[in-house]
C-alpha cells in the first residue's frame, strides 16, 4: 500500500533507539524526510547513518533533552514546517508511590505529558493551514490498564490522554489527526533495563523473569519495533485522515478487557 506521503517533512523525538528509531525509519522508508532526536549524540548519529542507509532519505539530528525548551526549539528550527510529528521521550523510573516527592512527579509530567503538549501547541496551527498534520503521540499500555510500580508513568501519560482526547476533535475538519500509540512489551533496551531491574528487585535470574512475562503474553513474544514503526506509519498516512483521538494498543493481546 503507497501510504502517500512520499516527500513530508517529520519530527521524531527521541529516536536513537527503540520504538522512536522505529517508526523514523519506518517513516523513511515512506519517502518522509525526517529529523530526529535524542540526548547521546553517537548514538544518533549511528541511528541517522542506517536510516539514510537503509532508504536513502533525508535526516537530519538534533542532539538534546526533548524536555528542555532550547531543544525542541533546535527541532522547530531544523524542521520549521511539519507534516508530521512524533511525541516521544524516555519512560519515568519504576518504583513505590510513598517514595516520589513532587520533584519526582513534576520531571514525569514534564517529560511525558507537558513536553508532547508543546510541541502540538507549536506545529499544529501550521498543519491545520496546510491542511495535512499527523500527530502521534507513544504513550505506554499503562494507559489503558495501569501498572503498579509504574504509577509516574500510569498517571503523567493518562494525563496527555485526556488532553489529545479533546484537541484531536478540534483539528480533524482541517486534516490533522492525534492519536495516541500504545506500546505493550516491545524487545528494547527500555525493556530490557525494566526486565533486569524486575530481576535484581526479586532476586532471580534475568531470563526466568522475560520467560514469564513471554508467557503473561497471549502473542507468546514482545513485540519487535517495526511492526510498531509500521502502525505509526500507516497512522501518518493519508488513509488515516478519518482516526483521530484514538489510543492503539499494540500488546499482543495482553490487555483482557472486550473493549
Ligand atoms: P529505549 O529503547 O530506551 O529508547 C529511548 C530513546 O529515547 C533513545 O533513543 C533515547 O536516547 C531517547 N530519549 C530518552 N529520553 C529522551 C529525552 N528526554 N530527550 C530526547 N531523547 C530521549 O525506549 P523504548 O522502549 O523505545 O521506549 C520509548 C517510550 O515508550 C518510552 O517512553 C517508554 O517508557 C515507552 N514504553 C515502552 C515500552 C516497551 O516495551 N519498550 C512499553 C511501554 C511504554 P538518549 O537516551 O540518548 O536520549
Amino acid at each position: 500500500m503507497d501510504l502517500g506521503i512520499k516527500g513530508r517533512k517529520a519530527i521524531v523525538c527521541a529516536a536513537s533507539k527503540g520504538l522512536g528509531k522505529a517508526c523514523a525509519m519506518a517513516l523513511a522508508r515512506e519517502g518522509v524526510a525526517v529529523t530526529i532526536n535524542a540526548r547521546g549524540r553517537d548514538a544518533l548519529e549511528a541511528a541517522a547513518e542506517e536510516i539514510r542507509r537503509e532508504t536513502g532519505g533525508a535526516v537530519a539530528t538534533v542532539v538534546g533533552d526533548v524536555v528542555q525548551p532550547e531543544i525542541r526549539a533546535k527541532l522547530l528550527a531544523a524542521c520549521p514546517m511539519p507534516d508530521i510529528l512524533v511525541n516521544n521521550a524516555g519512560g519515568p523510573p519504576p518504583g513505590d508511590f510513598r517514595d516520589w516527592d513532587r520533584e519526582a512527579w513534576i520531571k514525569a509530567v514534564d517529560a511525558n505529558m507537558l513536553t508532547p503538549i508543546e510541541l502540538i501547541k507549536a506545529t499544529v496551527d501550521g498543519m491545520m493551514q496546510r491542511r495535512f498534520g499527523r500527530i502521534v503521540n507513544i504513550t505506554s499500555s499503562s494507559v489503558k490498564a495501569p501498572i503498579d510500580i509504574l504509577g509516574l508513568s500510569n498517571g503523567a501519560r493518562s494525563g496527555l490522554t485526556g488532553f489529545v482526547a479533546g484537541v484531536a476533535r478540534k483539528t480533524v475538519g482541517h486534516n490533522v489527526t492525534i492519536n495516541n500509540l500504545l506500546p505493550g512489551s516491545f524487545a528494547t533496551d527500555r525493556l530490557n533495563s525494566t526486565v533486569a531491574t524486575m530481576a535484581a528487585k526479586q532476586n532471580r535470574a534475568v531470563e526466568e523473569v522475560r520467560s514469564e512475562r513471554i508467557r503473561g503474553i497471549p502473542a507468546q513474544r514482545f513485540g519487535e519495533p517495526p511492526e510498531f514503526g509500521a502502525a505509526c506509519a500507516f497512522l501518518c498516512s493519508v488513509h488515516a485522515g478519518y482516526v483521530t483521538g484514538q489510543n492503539f494498543l499494540m500488546d499482543g493481546g495482553a490487555y483482557p478487557g472486550t473493549y
